[in-house]
């Protein structure tokens, strides 16, 4: 773990280069990706192309995963997935805590047509809600069942994990903020200004007038300190 987390800090501070953050959202995604082919899952999945409901829920996300979507988004020439059309997704989200978006059936910007339009750039939240049970993602989306109701792949879920601890770990080593927000309201910032990635380099948190960030749990916050204070040890 300490060498990724190694790997994601030296992207971060790669110098002249202004799209690091999202780039390094990009590393964690693939290695996450990697390590998930190299140990897969042993349960069966449920989820399959074109099937949406787990993207109606809350999701939070890092700043560099949304920095990375910001650029897949900025040069994409896929229909819907300009930033207008994104904007306008994410205006009905605003402000909703995650008890407001349960059953409500609000979709993620992101969905069109019923498929994510990143899912090569999808959040690490997202790759950890590989779920196992499709009649209990329907409950879910129907606002009957929530509260860790889904069971999920637990692959998916250590894989996704270990490189959202990594991401964080590299953050707080080099001491940019590691507040997480919803993701709908983390767009209509990082896509409403073009030099948003490099302000939130230089240490600005710009998404900090979004209400209040999302609280973790603190093992997650806990296991990235550890790996942070050792990788501080080693800088
Ligand atoms: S980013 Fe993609 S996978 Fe995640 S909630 Fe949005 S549409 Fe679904």
């Amino acid at each position: 773990m300490l060498g990724v987390v190694q790997v994601l800090a030296a992207k971060l501070l790669e110098p002249d280069n202004p799209q690091r953050a999202g780039e390094a959202a990009h590393l964690a995604h693939t290695l996450s990706t990697r390590s998930l082919r190299a140990h897969p899952s042993r349960s069966a999945i449920a989820c399959k192309k074109g099937c949406g409901y787990c993207c109606y829920s809350f999701v939070a996300t890092l700043p560099p995963e949304v920095f990375r979507l910001a650029q897949v988004i900025r040069s994409s020439t896929s229909v819907g997935l300009d930033i207008g059309a994104v904007l306008a997704r994410a205006q009905p989200l605003r402000g909703l805590t995650p008890e407001q978006r349960f059953g409500a059936k609000l979709a993620c910007p992101l969905l069109i047509d019923g498929m994510c339009s990143v899912y090569d750039s999808r959040p690490l939240v997202c790759r950890q809600t590989t779920s196992v049970s499709l009649p209990a993602c329907i409950e879910e989306y129907d606002g009957i069942q929530g509260d860790g109701h889904v069971e999920i792949s637990p692959a998916h879920l250590a894989h996704a994990s270990n490189a959202y601890v990594a991401m964080l770990a590299a953050l707080m080593a080099l001491k940019h903020s590691t507040h997480a927000y919803e993701l709908g309201a983390m767009l209509e910032v990082a896509l409403s200004d073009a030099n948003s990635e490099q302000r939130w380099l230089e240490g600005e948190d710009v998404f900090a007038a979004i209400a209040a960030p999302v609280v973790r749990s603190p093992r997650v916050d806990q296991a990235a300190e550890r790996l942070a204070s050792e990788l501080v040890r080693f800088m």
